[in-house]
């Protein structure tokens, strides 16, 4: 510390050296590990076992090929000692001793041996039809559609549970994003699906789901239904999907419950059990819902007279000028700028291990996994970064804008004479314990009939642009694990870019200037002002991002697009709003009412129906 302290505080002349000096005897004297290589002294069955159990691919091709020089068939490769090596992996996952990063790179051993052995196979396949003999083919225990519904883009967690279904010896049909409901249902006819996996990120999906599972009973399915993804619930799936359809429709939410369940399914006694079990679950959610939809609502015109106050006249002072009015683009931003802004603890949860960073390597149960997952990803961020493989692009701005009533106007210049865009926002109602006022987002912009200018700002950033290129590469190398690493970076990247142009934008607008918040509290967001994005629960329609994007031109800026479920695409991207006030708070929406949404639609220029098609996990009445 003292001499830490040297150095900083420039206490002596000398202190550079005497640090210098003193580190060189603090080094680390360990060595690079040395990699335990005995294994390789055991016979080439118990070596391929042992490569699929630590995710070894180093020697898997030498191994896979020696295997197959004494091999009748080659078959009998996978089927035996690949297998049981896979098997051991699936019990050590089950028992709770293996996580899901090393069961991906288990995966990525298993494909790229069975990678090797194809041609052979087709090649004896052959020589079997040209003998007359009836070829036998491996028999997957059972096989199983994946898909990630229309209008929807995100698949990290649904190529996970692909990849853990598949190195349990599944076969699994993974049908992409952004997939319609009779795509999906044609190919479960086609491949015989024994059970359909819908996933999805955003709220729209939902009703995109509860549409699947409609159809599927007009047809006359019986498949079982496996529904997971960020923002669905044991309680939607119980309340708005199961009702839909007569099959099993299981809610599981994290891709390592995923094997549990489809083993279940495929057994005619655990089926059954699982079911009833499942039925009776749900019918709890459902009361549950109900008793919980009697939940005390204001009336919309109550919430309005009952709403967040902020006194504008003693804060006038504290309304920020931003010195610049319209958008700034920032092509191509630097990727190693953004990298110090990464949040991590998402990325540990991506892969299901739980903890913040950089505590969780301290975990004695994951510590060590999550270190080995960290150091993959910084061996690939690097790539990704030196090679400029992902293009960061983002476009921001400040715009005069003050609130009437609950929609905040936004005008075409600092005259404040014509009026550009209208953004309606919705407003709390759920009058919980303690509950005083009722929060909207325009109520942190001053009232027009203030008098006072006031601004809101807008964003949009993917790091997302040149993703589907890494991910080509790794998937046609079979490499999944490294091909979801590279999405779950992308994301990480995107997130970063939101919270450093943030940064700037409190800076551009002033108020920021003296900011001087550390990387962890910035994730903290112990800022000034928020910044809510569209379809999160202070502002829950997705729908809003249409003007949002129209009014940064965030297309042309930043090669982002919206998908009819306004899915922002690519995947890595984030958009949002800023708002400047210091009592700007994030809320949560929760409950709408008949009332509110009558006067939103009208303000919204559109049908209470439609309204009420994007809004539908917020109704407290049943549109129909
Ligand atoms: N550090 C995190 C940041 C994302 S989560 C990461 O790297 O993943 C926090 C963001 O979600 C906020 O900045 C805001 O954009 C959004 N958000 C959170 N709560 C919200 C709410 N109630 N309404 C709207 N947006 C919200």
């Amino acid at each position: 510390l003292e001499k830490v302290e040297d150095v900083l505080l420039n206490r002596r002349p000398d202190a550079a050296d005497r640090l210098t000096e003193f580190a060189e005897t603090v080094k680390s004297t360990r060595k690079d590990k040395v990699k335990d290589l005995s294994w390789r002294t055991l016979p080439v069955a118990e070596r391929l076992k042992h490569a699929l159990i630590t995710g070894d691919l180093e020697f898997i091709e030498a191994d896979v090929e020696e295997a197959r020089q004494s091999a009748t068939r080659v078959l009998e490769i996978i089927e035996g000692p690949l297998m049981a090596g896979m098997n051991v992996v699936g019990d050590l996952f089950g028992a709770g001793k293996m996580f899901l990063p090393q069961v991906v790179k288990s995966a990525r051993v298993m494909k790229k041996a069975v990678a090797y052995l194809t041609p052979f196979m087709g090649e004896e396949k052959k020589q079997a039809q040209l003998n007359g003999a009836s070829e036998s083919e491996h028999r997957a225990r059972g096989r199983v559609l994946l898909a990630t519904v229309k209008g929807d883009v995100h698949d990290i967690g649904k190529n996970i549970v692909g990849v853990v279904l598949a190195c349990n010896d599944y076969d699994v049909v993974d049908l992409g994003v952004m997939v319609p409901c009779e795509k999906i249902l044609s190919k479960a006819r086609e491949i015989q699906a024994d059970a359909i996996g819908l996933s999805g990120l955003i709220t729209p999906s939902l009703d995109e789901m509860v549409h699947v599972a409609r159809t599927m009973q007009h047809d006359g399915f019986t498949t079982p239904l496996l529904i997971g993804g960020a923002t669905t619930s044991a309680r939607h799936t119980a309340v708005k999907i199961a009702p839909r359809y007569q099959g099993i429709v299981l809610h599981v939410l994290d891709a390592s419950r995923s094997v549990g369940v489809v083993d279940q399914l495929s057994r005619p006694e655990s089926r059954d059990e699982l079911n009833q079990r499942n039925r009776a679950v749900q019918e709890r959610e459902r009361l549950a819902f109900e008793k919980k939809s009697q939940r005390k609502l204001v009336p919309y015109a109550q919430a309005v007279a009952r709403r967040y106050q902020i006194d504008w006249e003693r804060d006038r002072h504290a309304i920020a000028t931003p010195s610049f009015l319209g958008t700034k683009v920032l092509p191509q931003f630097p990727l190693e700028q953004i990298v110090p802004f990464i949040d991590w603890s998402p990325f540990f949860l991506t892969w299901e291990l739980k903890g913040k960073y950089p505590r969780i390597f301290d975990d004695p149960n994951i510590g060590p996994r999550a270190r080995e997952l960290f150091e993959d990803a910084q061996k690939l961020l690097d790539r990704i970064v030196h090679e400029k493989r992902l293009a960061a692009n983002g476009v921001y701005g400040f715009f005069p804008a003050n609130a009437e009533d609950d929609d905040i106007v936004i005008y075409g210049g600092p005259s404040r004479w014509v009026e550009r865009m209208r953004f309606p926002a919705l407003r709390q109602q759920w009058e919980r314990d303690g509950q005083t006022s009722f929060r909207s987002l325009a109520d942190y912009i001053a009232p027009k009939s203030s008098g006072i200018p006031d601004y809101i700002g807008a964003f949009a950033v993917t790091a997302g642009i040149g993703l589907e290129s890494i991910v080509h590469e790794f998937e046609r190398d079979h490499d999944d694990y490294n091909a979801i690493m590279s999405k779950a970076l992308a994301d990480r990247l995107a997130e970063a870019f939101a919270e450093l142009l943030h940064k700037r934008a409190r800076e551009d607008w002033g108020y920021g200037k003296g900011e001087s918040l550390s990387n962890d509290e910035l994730i903290r967001e112990k800022y000034r002002g928020i910044r809510p994005a569209a379809g999160y629960p202070s502002c829950p329609d997705h729908t809003d991002k249409e003007n949002l994007f129209e009014l940064l031109d965030a297309t042309a800026a930043t090669g982002i697009r919206l998908t009819e479920s306004f899915a922002m695409y690519p995947g890595a991207s984030v958009s949002g709003f800023y708002f400047a006030h210091p009592e700007a708070r994030y809320f949560s929406i929760d409950f709408i009412t008949r009332d509110q949404i009558e006067a939103y639609a009208s303000r919204k220029r559109q049908s209470v129906h439609e309204t009420e098609r994007w809004l539908a996990p917020y109704l407290a009445y049943d549109p129909a």
